[in-house]
């Protein structure tokens, strides 16, 4: 059951503990939740993907939250998503009644043999050695159980290969930033300083010059006519300009100085190509991407990178999006609409995408409009309008 401590103040662990028996076989499992706060996401990517997760203890930087989200049985293999129904699964009638005696024969068979995907997928995860190649397995082993349903939920396997995607998305690049170490950080410091105290100096020696700049009507005369004063001034500005030019030199090494160091940082944080955890020896495979292949063989339907991943999701958005022609439905299928349009113009597809994002720009205007009707969010109705034109714009 849910430990209702879970949203409690984050003291020295980020997690609490609960059991949930599985309802397939019986087995009581141990999970943890993450508490509330044990890490943010500052930012969110146009197709709704969060990014910069920074957790607040360093020593869990790596830790993904999908690995908690999805529960996994130990002994059957049988995947949920971490939600209140499945929490409180004994108390959801309509599952116990309905979908568990479809699914549970089912699964109970499928785990046991060695040719079906749920057994494959099942004795090749392996959290604790293999944390990143095993969130892919456990959203594939949660797509394959909805599929086990008499009435499988397009929407949620949608958001399997969606969340699927990004997985695989931050394997190529990183959502989380560098650690600054403290060496960097002071030479940042230092190095802004620098910056500030040059601009101060050039900004004083360009009104200087300003001041004594001969006056337009003394350019002309000839040197003769030059005062002791004159002279003067003009030997003051010469020096200025050479000054200027100091700077000028100082400004561009500055510059090529502050790079040097932004790429130190950069090399910290980039995960080198050969490095990506998917090319690297899997169990008995010679890279994760292997065993993917293999088990592509008899299921289509598994994701090798980000482009097939969201090409799977589009598949089941599409359905899903064909299902939400209902009254009081219409900001989520203007969100369908865009997530549709923006996953197309991802994988290259450009003419749906235009379609999908004008559909999305005109149901929301609609809604927008329609004063009558004020049973939507606004706020979500002017976002994914705004996103949607931005994003149209990016096709051109
Ligand atoms: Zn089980």
């Amino acid at each position: 059951m849910a430990d209702k401590n879970s949203f409690g103040p984050l003291k020295d662990v980020p997690f609490t503990f609960f059991s949930l028996e599985c309802p397939v076989c019986g087995q009581v499992n141990e999970y943890k939740k993450i508490k509330s706060g044990a890490f943010v996401e500052a930012k969110i990517d146009t197709d709704f993907c969060p990014q910069e997760r920074i957790w607040t203890f360093p020593e869990n930087q790596n830790l993904h939250p999908y690995l908690f989200l999805l529960l996994t049985c130990e002994k059957c293999f049988f995947t949920r998503e971490a939600e209140g129904e499945f929490l409180e699964w004994k108390k959801d009638e309509n599952f116990t009644s309905q979908i568990l005696p479809v699914q549970k024969p089912k699964h109970l068979q499928f785990c046991r043999d060695k040719n079906h995907l749920i057994f494959q997928l099942g004795s090749n995860l392996d959290v604790s050695q293999y944390p990143q190649q095993s969130l892919i397995i456990k959203l594939l082993l949660a797509i394959a159980d909805e599929k086990l349903k008499d009435d499988p939920s397009d929407f949620k396997i949608a958001r399997y290969f969606l969340m699927m995607a990004w997985v695989f998305r931050e394997q190529e690049r990183p959502s989380y930033p560098a650690a600054a170490t403290p060496k960097s950080n002071s030479l940042n410091k230092q190095l802004k300083a620098f910056f500030e105290a040059q601009q101060n100096y050039s900004g004083q020696l360009r009104r200087l010059k300003k001041e004594l700049e001969p006056k337009s009507n003394k350019m002309g005369r000839a040197l003769s006519d030059l005062t002791e004063q004159d002279e003067l001034k003009i030997k003051c500005l010469k020096w200025i300009e050479e000054t200027q030019a100091t700077f000028d030199f100082l400004n561009h090494w500055l510059g090529k100085l502050e790079n040097l160091v932004a790429q130190e940082k950069q090399s910290k944080s980039k995960i080198n190509p050969q490095e990506n955890t998917f090319s690297k020896k899997y169990k008995n495979y010679p890279n994760f991407t292997a065993l993917l292949k293999k088990l592509k063989e008899n299921q289509p339907e598994i994701a090798l990178n980000e482009k097939e991943s969201l090409e799977l999701a589009l598949v089941y958005y599409k359905k899903n999006f064909q299902g939400l022609d209902i009254l009081g439905k219409e900001i989520q299928k203007a969100q369908t609409g865009y997530l549709i349009g923006e996953l197309s113009r991802r994988v290259g597809d450009h003419s749906t995408a235009l379609q999908f994002f004008d559909f999305s720009i005109k149901q929301t205007q609609e809604l927008l409009q329609d004063e009558i009707n004020v049973d939507y969010n606004v706020a979500l109705a002017q976002k994914i309008n705004q996103l949607a034109q931005q994003q149209k714009n990016l096709i051109g």
